[in-house]
């Protein structure tokens, strides 16, 4: 029989799974709050629980837990850097940045990626599967317990397409945010989206109080096309009409992210052009110089160039911040540690084994549903 994955339910499923076992209603609260609050890796340290109901719930259900294989302390800025393995062998990354304001947590929506954007480390490998909520928990679980550091803000910004993971991506932040677990309000959640505009929509009526970050990147639909395949699906302006839609129904400032490459998206034309394309909106544009990554010949624009743009928009009386590179002696760009550690496996993989030099994961195990 399939054990039951207990630290995906959210309150009332979780309520009524106990209920369903013969249980009393009030032992939900006691295992949620030790799933969720107290940080429980397992049953028994549930020592308000009975012997004999921990040991039934060993027995029906899996208590998710994701293993560190690698730590990484940038020397730099302090960034940490985690690789956790998923009880399947898939790897996935997730980073603590420290700030004066709190610490941040990034994490990763799924495994791979199938968004293909050009200059993204996470995309190479493809798809290869969605996180459930509680492996999207355990990220910031795992990064709590083992940094012993408090988290104030959590940004889906990791490897995979949030907007492409709708109803696990959505459970966890309603879980995260309960105040029965690690009660971390909506407005210090971000999910940064390549832009799937039917679920924008459906986002903008959760009612969830997150900011929603749209990875912009160009101002016109054919330099975007170039660098985002998605951009073949839905166009810029049905992009920006459901970014419009988003702020109109929950009155939340929206951010635009851009990554700079250079010679392809940073002139000064580009910044007009980006200017008027959220001219009247409330909005923040944070600028993203590219992180060059080993598999593609993009680079940074000059410090110059850069600074040139944030200027021009800022002349329009936009609201601009460069990133901050954080980490960047760890592999910091979206995917890379994950991206490393695949390849290194793989060397040995095929020294050792068989000799090949695809991919670890075997084809068919990548998605290929419609988005
Ligand atoms: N799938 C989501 C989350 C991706 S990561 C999205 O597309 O928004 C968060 C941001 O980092 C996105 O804006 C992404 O486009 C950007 N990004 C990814 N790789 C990058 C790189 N090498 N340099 C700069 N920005 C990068």
């Amino acid at each position: 029989m399939e054990k039951t994955d207990i630290k995906s339910m959210d309150y009332p499923e979780l309520s009524a799974f106990l209920t369903g076992m013969g249980e009393k209603s009030f032992r939900a609260g006691q295992i949620y709050q030790w799933l969720h609050e107290k940080l429980a890796q397992s049953f028994s340290e549930m020592t308000n629980l009975s012997a004999a109901l921990r040991e039934r719930l060993n027995e029906s259900c899996e208590l998710t837990c994701l293993e560190p294989v690698e730590i990484l302390t940038s020397r730099i800025d302090g960034t940490q850097k985690y690789l956790f393995r998923l009880a399947d062998g898939n790897v996935i990354e997730s980073v603590l940045m420290k700030y004066h304001h709190g610490n941040s947590v990034c994490i990763s929506s799924q495994a791979g990626c199938r968004m293909g954007c050009r200059f993204c480390a996470s995309t190479i490998g493809g798809l290869k599967r969605n996180l459930t909520p509680a492996e999207l928990l355990e990220q910031v679980y795992q990064i709590r317990r083992l940094s012993g550091e408090r988290v104030s803000n959590v940004v889906l910004m990791g490897t995979g397409e949030p907007l492409d993971n709708y109803e696990n991506v959505k459970k966890f932040i309603c879980m995260l945010s309960d105040e029965r677990g690690q009660n971390i309000s909506g407005r210090n959640i971000t999910l940064s989206t390549c832009g799937i505009v039917p679920n924008i929509y459906r986002l903008a009526k959760e009612g969830l109080q997150i900011t929603l970050a749209l990875s912009l990147h160009a101002s016109s639909q054919e330099k975007r096309r170039d660098l985002m395949p998605i951009a073949n699906k839905y166009s810029l302006d049905q992009v920006m009409e459901a970014c419009r839609s988003y702020y109109d129904l929950t009155g939340r400032r929206l951010t635009f992210e851009y990554s700079l490459v250079g010679g392809v998206n940073d002139t000064v034309r580009d910044a007009q052009e980006l200017a008027g394309l959220v001219r009247g909106m409330n909005c923040h544009i944070n600028l993203i110089p590219v992180n060059p990554i080993e598999e593609r010949s993009y680079v940074q624009s000059d410090k110059k160039t850069i600074l040139k743009f944030k200027n021009k928009l800022e002349n329009y009386g936009i609201n601009v911040t460069i990133r901050r590179e954080m980490g960047r002696d760890v592999n910091g760009a979206c995917g890379q540690l994950r991206r490393h550690y695949i390849e290194e496996t793989k060397d040995t993989h095929s020294l050792q084994d068989t000799g090949q030099t695809g991919p670890i994961c075997p084809k068919g195990t990548e998605s290929e549903e419609e988005i």
